[in-house]
Order: C-alpha cells, then sequence, then structure tokens
C-alpha cells in the first residue's frame, strides 16, 4: 500500500536507483536498519539520520543469521503496513523491505566474523548472534553505500561490534549512535517488550533502575565484581528467572574495565522475565 511521502524498495537494484537520484543531486544518505514492528526508538534513529543527512532509509528486514535455532525467528512480530506507515510520520524518505530471497538468494555462503568487542556478553549466550548481525549490516551498507548508520544504544554491544567491522574493512560511513529510548518508568523500548506478562511488565522497569545504582556504585569507587554480583542478587530478588550477566566494561573495547585506565565504563546486562529476554546497559559517569 503506497503511503505519501515515504518511498518503498523490495529490490536492491530499486534501492539503487533511489540512492543514486539523490547522489546525482548532491544529497547524503543515512541508513537505519530495522527488524521492523517499530516503536519510538527505531523512528528516533530515522529523525537522526535526518539530521545527520538529507535524506533516511530505513531497512526493515527480520534477519535470520542472528537468531539462534531456539529463539524466536517464526514468532517475532511483524506489521509491514504499520511500519510503514510509521516511518512516514518519522520523515522517512526510502522503506527498503527486501524478501528474503533478496537478501539470501539460493547459494548464498559467506559470513563476517567480527572479533574483538564481538567477544564475550551477548556472544556467551548467543554465540552467532554478531555474525549474523555483522553479515546482514555489510550487506545494508554495501546496498545502500550510506554516508553514516544509525544504530541505538540500547544493543550497546552491537554498536561496538558495528564499529569495530567498520574501522577492521575500512567501510567509508559514519556509524552514530542514539541514546536509548525508554518508557516513563525506565524500560528501554524495545519490540520484544510485547511478549511481557502484565506482571513481568510490572517488574521489567527494575532492570534499567538497578544498572543505575550499580552505576553509581562504581562512580563512587565500589568494587566492581562487588557491584556487579549486588546487581545480580538485586534482580533475582525483584523476580527476574535468571541473570545472564551484569557487566563493568570499557565502553569502547568492552574490554574488562580497571579504574586506573582513566577511560570511561559501561554497566551491561541480560536477565530473563519467564520467557522473555532483556537486555540494557547505561554509562558509569564520573562521580
Ligand atoms: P531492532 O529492530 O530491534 O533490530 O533494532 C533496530 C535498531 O533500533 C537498533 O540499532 C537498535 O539498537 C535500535 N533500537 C531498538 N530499541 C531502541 C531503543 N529503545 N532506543 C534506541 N534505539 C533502539
Amino acid at each position: 500500500m503506497p503511503s505519501p511521502g515515504v518511498e518503498i524498495a523490495r529490490t536492491i537494484a530499486d534501492l539503487r536507483r533511489t540512492v543514486a537520484r539523490w547522489r546525482n543531486a548532491g544529497q547524503t544518505i543515512a541508513l537505519a536498519p530495522t527488524m521492523g514492528a517499530l516503536h519510538e526508538g527505531h523512528l528516533a534513529l530515522v529523525r537522526l539520520g535526518k539530521m545527520r543527512c538529507d535524506r533516511a532509509v530505513a531497512s526493515v528486514f527480520v534477519n535470520p543469521l542472528q537468531f539462534g535455532p531456539h529463539e524466536d525467528f517464526s514468532r517475532y512480530p511483524r506489521d509491514e503496513t504499520l511500519d510503514i506507515r510509521k516511518l512516514a510520520s518519522a520523515g522517512c524518505d526510502l522503506a527498503w523491505m527486501p524478501e528474503m530471497g533478496e537478501m539470501y538468494p539460493p547459494g548464498f555462503a559467506t559470513r563476517v566474523e567480527v572479533g574483538g568487542a564481538a567477544a564475550g556478553l551477548e556472544a556467551d549466550f548467543r554465540p552467532h548472534h554478531f555474525g549474523g548481525v555483522a553479515t546482514v549490516c555489510l550487506k545494508l551498507f554495501a546496498a545502500t553505500a550510506p554516508d553514516a548508520a544509525v544504530f541505538g544504544e540500547k544493543d550497546y554491544q552491537q554498536i561496538c561490534v558495528i564499529r569495530q567491522m567498520v574501522r577492521d574493512f575500512n567501510l567509508p560511513l559514519e556509524i552514530a549512535a542514539l541514546p536509548t529510548v525508554r518508557e516513563p518508568g525506565g524500560l528501554a523500548l524495545s519490540t520484544r517488550n510485547v511478549y511481557l506478562s502484565p506482571e513481568e511488565r510490572a517488574i521489567a522497569p527494575r532492570l534499567y533502575r538497578t544498572l543505575r545504582e550499580a552505576a553509581e556504585a562504581a562512580a563512587r569507587g565500589e568494587s566492581i565484581p562487588e557491584t556487579c554480583d549486588l546487581a545480580v542478587k538485586k534482580l533475582t530478588s525483584y523476580g527476574f528467572s535468571k541473570v545472564d550477566y551484569v557487566a563493568i566494561r570499557d565502553a569502547e573495547s568492552l574490554a574488562p574495565h580497571s579504574r586506573d585506565s582513566g577511560r570511561r565504563s559501561r554497566v551491561l546486562a541480560a536477565a530473563w522475565l519467564g520467557k522473555t529476554r532483556l537486555i540494557d546497559n547505561v554509562e558509569v559517569l564520573p562521580a
């Protein structure tokens, strides 16, 4: 269904035709990669893209490569019509919505393997996730050739992984980061929040609050391992069924943080409420 203001491309050829037209007119282009079922966080990415560049492209593609075999690929929420309407309202110029066969035609056989920031944290629990993310992002970058790509700090390790790949492959684009968009109670907006029961939803904002407390304790100089352990205990006592990790890491490399380095650090966590896995992170602000 055509929507006023936002063009729709289904193929790489269509995408490139539109992008070439803009390039010929001397315009710059931002790309916001998404998996659809869009919320305000995604739309804020599009708006940031429009602030940085003349044109904003949003890709909407549920990328099977980044899901584990027992994860939610088949039940991941999809609502193309609503996504198009939302993208138009956010000032998006082009919605790129490729079919599966356009991204991964028969015979597709190459994977990107990122090191450095891709090791540990999420990778300990989702071993093929970042390989899948990096592979699809490299394809999205190659198809769009944007000046900038915008990502949310909600998926903090993902930004570090994409920056690592961009650096390592000398990709000619800038990576812009958007601070996490949250509900008034602090819960980070996420497509997966729809999986939460009313009881789980009431507990979920505790994740952000607990990370804030951990960041404040770390800034005061309290022991990093003890601060992380305490955060795990608190989350468990609030009703989180399992805590995959709470860690304080170097904000750029994600290596273990050492206070003496004088570098910025970040608290990152993943925890389960029933069958739903939530991730979040906050900056450790200098005291
Ligand atoms: P997804 O559709 O979940 O793969 O996310 C697409 C992009 O939106 C990623 O760069 C995410 O980090 C970003 N994003 C998702 N939720 C938020 C949020 N609450 N605030 C800011 N960015 C977000």
